[in-house]
């Protein structure tokens, strides 16, 4: 299987750009997993410039919204 990096380049609204796993969806959302987060592509722009990738501040942005079926 071909990497998609380039396809993710308009996907993807981190803005912590010196990351090395930036556009690399499968390592950005296995090294937030193992720590319990989520990674920033689940945050909206508010939430996402927090740093804060932890499930709480995930629930704390849903908070009073109906999640999409
Ligand atoms: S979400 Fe986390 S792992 Fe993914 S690019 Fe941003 S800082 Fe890096």
């Amino acid at each position: 299987m071909k990497c998609k990096m380039d396809e993710h380049a308009g996907l993807c609204n981190c803005t912590y750009s010196s990351c090395e796993r930036r556009l690399k969806c499968c390592d950005c959302l296995h090294y937030h997993r193992k720590k319990g987060q989520l990674p920033a592509c689940f945050f909206n722009a508010e939430f996402e410039i927090t740093y804060d990738r932890s499930i709480a501040n995930f629930i704390k942005m849903r908070k009073g919204q109906c999640l999409p079926a």
